[in-house]
C-alpha cells in the first residue's frame, strides 16, 4: 500500500525518523556511556551493559491504541528496511536511519500452532515460533541485523572504518556473523572462534561458505569466549557476541513479532526459550517490559527458560532460596545435544538477574520461571514434534520438554497457551538425529533410542535380479522392465500396499 492510502491519523507515525537518546547503561554501576564508540562493557566497572533510550517516554505520548496500529499498518508497506527487525524501530534502533538498516530477510518468522495430536501429549495448546526461518537459520540473525546496522550506521557517518568483526561461536553467532559481515564487504572483515569439534558440519560451513576467517581452538564455547575477550580488550576488533547490547536490542523483535501475532493479547500466554549465553531470554524479557511499558499490550506473558541438565548453570542459580545467598556458580558443562546452548558461565547472566526481578515486579507476582530438561527429553521431544509436522531443532526439543516440565510443576496450566521457540532449524543439528536412529551417541550424552522414534532408510536390491541400474551405465529394455517390477513389488510388500482392482 502506498503512504497516501493508509488512514490520517497513521501517516506521520509511519515511516520513522532517527530519534530517541540511546545510551549504554551499566549494570553494575549504574554509570551511562555515550554510543558514539563501540562498548562491550562498562569502562568505569567492568560489568555489562544494556542499551537505554533516555528518551523513551516520548513514545508514550502516542498510546498503545495508535502503537498497535502503527505496527499492523507497517506489515503493508513495501520498504525493505521496515520488513524485518525495524518494524518495531522506535524499539529497535531509534537512532539509526533508515538507509543505514541492513535487512536480509531475519525476522517475522512463522507462529505454527501444533497438531492435534502434539498438543494431546504435551498437554496444552502451543504454537512453535520457527526461528530457524531466517536466513542463516537461526534466531542470531535478529540481533546481527541490529549490531550490523548499527555498525553500518557508523561507517556511513565515517565514525569508523575498516571494521574487524569478532566473536566466538556455538556455531550460530558465527553463521549470522559472518554472513551480514559478508554483506557489508569491504567495509568490514570478519573472523570467528568456534570450539574444535563443537560445532555441527553445517554450523561450520556457513562462516566458511560466507568468507569468514575461522579459528577452532581446543576446549568449549566458553574457553572460546575468553580468547575473543582477550582479543577486543587489547585490539581494535568488533566484538559481535550477545554481550554486545546491540546484539539484544535486535532479539527483542522476537517478543513484539509474538505480542502481534495474537493481537497483543498477552495474559494467558507462556513463552518458552532455551537458554545458553542467556542473551536470548533477557532480549525477551526486555522487549515485552518494553511494549508492556508503552501500553502495547497490557499484561506480561509468563516465560519459562529451559536448560539441559548438563549445561544448566542458570536453572541451578533460580534454584536456590530467593535473597541475598544466592551465589551464581560457573560450571563445567557436559556434551548435550542442545550444543548451541551448551555455556557454563553465561554472558548475560547479570542482566539476567536484574530483568526477572523487574519483570515479576512489574507484573506483581512470579512471572519467569527456570526449569531443567535431560537430554533424552529433550531428543524425544524433538523428534515427536517433527514427527508431527514441526522443523524443530534440538533447542526446539528442549523448549517443548521445557513446557512439559513446567507443566508437570504446576508453574504453567493447561488452559494457557504456549509460544515455544524453535531457535535454530532441524538441518542444523541431523547429526544428533543420525546418532539416535543409528544408536551411535558417545557415552557422555546419556541417551537411548526409543525403537518407535527411530527411523532408517531400507535399502531395495533385489537379491534375483543380475543386473541394476549404475550411474552411466543404464539397463536395457527388459531388464530394467524386470528391475522396476521386482522393486515395485518389493516396496509393496513392506508397506503392505493392496493391488488396485483392474
Ligand atoms: C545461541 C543459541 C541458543 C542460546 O541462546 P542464548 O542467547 O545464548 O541463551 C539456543 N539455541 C540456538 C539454536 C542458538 O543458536
Ligand atoms: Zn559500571
Amino acid at each position: 500500500m502506498k503512504l497516501d492510502q493508509f488512514p490520517k491519523h497513521i501517516q506521520p507515525h509511519l515511516i520513522p525518523q532517527p530519534g530517541g537518546e540511546l545510551i549504554y547503561r551499566c549494570l553494575g554501576c549504574q554509570a551511562e556511556h555515550g554510543i558514539a564508540s563501540l562498548l562491550y562493557t562498562c569502562p568505569d566497572c567492568g560489568a555489562v551493559l544494556l542499551l537505554h533510550d533516555k528518551a523513551f517516554d516520548r513514545l508514550k505520548a502516542v498510546g498503545g491504541e495508535t502503537w498497535r496500529e502503527i505496527f499492523d499498518y507497517r506489515r503493508m508497506l513495501k520498504r525493505p528496511a521496515l520488513k524485518g527487525i525495524y518494524r518495531y524501530h522506535e524499539l529497535i534502533g531509534p537512532v539509526i536511519p533508515l538507509e543505514a538498516v541492513v535487512y536480509l530477510g531475519e525476522g517475522h518468522t512463522p507462529v505454527v500452532e501444533a497438531n492435534g495430536i502434539l498438543q494431546e501429549l504435551a498437554g496444552i495448546r502451543f504454537f512453535y515460533k520457527n526461528d530457524g526461518q531466517n536466513p542463516s537459520a537461526s534466531f542470531k540473525d535478529r540481533g546481527m541485523a541490529s549490531a550490523l546496522s548499527y555498525i553500518n550506521f557508523l561507517i556511513r557517518g565515517g565514525m569508523i572504518d575498516d571494521v574487524l568483526s569478532i566473536c566466538a561461536s556455538t556455531g550460530d553467532t558465527s553463521a549470522a556473523a559472518a554472513l551480514y559481515a559478508a554483506y557489508l564487504k569491504p567495509h568490514i572483515k570478519s573472523a570467528v572462534l568456534l570450539p574444535h569439534k563443537k560445532v555441527t558440519p553445517q554450523q561450520l560451513s556457513q562462516p566458511l561458505g560466507s568468507g569468514a576467517d575461522v579459528f577452532e581452538i581446543p576446549g568449549v564455547f566458553d574457553d572460546c569466549m575468553k580468547v575473543v575477550e582477550a582479543l577486543s580488550d587489547s585490539y581494535n576488533v568488533a566484538l559481535l557476541n550477545s554481550k554486545n547490547a546491540w546484539r539484544i536490542l535486535g532479539q527483542e523483535s522476537y517478543s513484539y513479532e509474538i505480542a502481534q501475532d495474537f493481537d497483543y493479547a498477552m495474559a494467558d500466554k507462556v513463552v518458552v526459550v532455551p537458554i545458553g549465553n542467556a542473551g536470548n531470554i533477557t532480549a525477551v524479557m526486555n522487549g515485552f517490559l518494553k511494549f508492556y511499558d508503552l501500553g502495547v499490550i497490557d499484561a506480561l506473558p509468563k516465560i519459562v527458560g529451559v536448560q539441559s541438565v548438563h549445561a544448566n548453570p542458570v536453572y541451578r542459580y533460580y534454584s536456590q532460596p530467593a535473597g541475598e545467598g544466592r551465589r551464581f556458580v560457573p560450571m563445567t558443562v557436559k556434551p548435550s545435544v542442545a550444543q548451541a546452548a551448551m555455556i557454563g558461565n553465561p554472558v548475560s547472566m547479570p542482566r539476567v538477574i536484574h530483568l526477572v526481578d523487574r519483570y515479576n515486579q512489574m507484573a506483581g507476582d512470579p512471572r519467569v520461571f527456570f526449569v531443567e530438561v535431560t537430554e533424552q527429553a529433550i531428543m524425544d521431544w524433538q523428534l515427536t514434534a517433527n514427527r508431527n509436522g514441526h522443523i524443530a531443532c534440538t533447542h526446539g526439543g528442549e523448549s517443548l520438554a521445557g513446557l512439559k516440565a513446567a507443566l508437570d510443576k504446576g508453574w504453567v496450566a493447561a488452559t494457557e497457551i504456549a509460544v515455544i521457540d524453535s531457535t535454530a532449524h532441524a538441518l542444523k543439528f541431523s547429526g544428533f538425529q543420525d546418532m539416535y536412529f543409528q544408536n551411535s551417541f558417545p557415552e557422555g550424552f546419556e541417551v537411548r533410542p526409543d525403537p518407535r522414534l527411530v527411523n532408517q532408510p531400507h535399502y531395495v536390491r533385489p537379491a534375483h535380479l543380475d543386473a541394476v541400474p549404475e550411474p552411466g551405465k543404464p539397463l536395457d529394455k527388459d531388464a530394467l522392465a524386470a528391475f522396476v517390477e521386482a522393486v515395485a513389488e518389493e516396496i509393496a510388500g513392506e508397506l503392505g500396499l493392496k493391488k488396485r482392482k483392474l
